[in-house]
């Protein structure tokens, strides 16, 4: 019985992932990597209490004004002395249920490292978090969120929750209410990998969003691609007009940037300026990436902005 409702369970999160009104089949996987799959998720279980997750920080910014738009935060597993990708627990812990702890964790983690850059004087103007589409519509999150702020003493602007465009096609009635709930707090909203979902354009009207982070599969079509740039700049007219927020992700190449600049998308997050890496190495990260940016934009970096002055550096080292 036991392992029916496991694989109940498992088809259901295939169909609840397709969206309203689907079927979904449970489908065995291959025994040994099915062993594998069944351990990690038992580590899983107890990463949070064992403390084997951190955040690493990737620095994003306005490259024209040289200046940093904030710092998003990316979940990390060390797991067996083995480093597993996002990429491979993520999908794990939407399954099992864990995402939602793993999400509150990182909420109260990012905003608690805030605090920290903050004190330090670093001037980090905010940081944002991935949410998961299963946390929305969990009267938790915003109460998490409400919490993680007064406990810290931030001001709501300074947290930014990430979001995708899946979170819409589940029900949409309940995410914008949890949207307006965050909303009324004060954080930020921002519309992650946008263009790759099944985005209903009129949601972007209706939502109260602040941001579009345009995925970096178009930008790696930039200078590849005519019909890639063709989407690129349409989704920069659609945010320009929208009077959203615009941030290219993934930005690897110089002549990238430039394009994204040219086309008036002055948000860039990528490894061109900056890698994800530990809050301890931020602010070395951030001085490196103002110096790339300044030369992209073709002068040096602004001064009387530093952002990791001695003070800063000696309190994060502590
Ligand atoms: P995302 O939110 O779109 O994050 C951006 C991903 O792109 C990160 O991968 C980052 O390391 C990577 N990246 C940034 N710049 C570049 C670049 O120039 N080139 C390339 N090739 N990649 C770049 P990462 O850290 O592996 O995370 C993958 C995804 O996992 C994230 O995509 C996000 O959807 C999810 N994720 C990460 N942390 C969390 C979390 O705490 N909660 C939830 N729910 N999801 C998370
Ligand atoms: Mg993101
Ligand atoms: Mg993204």
């Amino acid at each position: 019985a036991g392992e029916l409702m496991s694989h109940a369970s498992s088809a259901l999160f295939q169909a609840k992932a397709n969206g309203r009104r689907s079927v979904g089949w449970y489908v065995p996987p291959l025994k040994a990597a099915g062993r594998i799959r069944l351990k990690m998720l038992s580590g899983l279980h107890k990463a949070i209490e064992r403390g084997e997750f951190e955040l690493h920080y990737q620095a994003c910014l306005d490259a024209r004004a040289g200046t940093v738009i904030g710092v998003e935060a990316l979940a990390r597993w060390r797991h067996e002395g083995v480093f597993v990708p996002p990429l491979e627990f993520i999908a794990l812990a939407e399954e099992s249920g864990l995402i939602v702890q793993l999400g509150e964790w990182a909420i109260g983690e990012a905003s608690r490292q805030m605090r920290q850059w903050t004190d330090a004087g670093l001037q980090v103007p905010r940081v944002s978090v991935n949410i998961s589409t299963l946390h929305f519509g969990m009267q938790s999150l915003a109460e998490s969120v409400r919490a993680a702020i007064r406990d810290h003493g931030l001001a709501p602007g300074m947290l930014e929750i990430e979001l995708t465009e899946s979170c819409m096609v589940r029900d949409f009635t309940a995410t914008l209410g949890e949207l307006h709930a965050l909303k009324d707090l004060g954080v930020s909203l921002s519309l992650d990998d946008f263009g790759t979902g099944y985005s209903s354009l009129s949601y972007l009207t209706r939502l109260p969003i602040d941001k579009l982070k345009i995925d970096r599969s178009f930008v790696r079509l930039l200078g590849a691609s005519a019909d890639g740039e063709a989407i690129v700049r349409a989704i920069v007219a659609l945010g320009q007009s929208l009077r959203l927020e615009l941030v290219a992700e993934g930005v690897e190449t110089a002549a990238q940037a430039k394009m994204l600049l040219d086309m008036g998308c002055v948000g860039i997050q990528g490894f061109l300026l900056a890698t994800p890496v530990p809050a301890v190495h931020l602010p070395a990260s951030i001085t490196r990436a103002r110096r790339r940016a300044a030369s992209l934009a073709g002068g040096p970096a602004r001064t009387g902005e530093s952002p990791d002055g001695p003070d800063a550096r000696a309190a994060l080292s502590r």
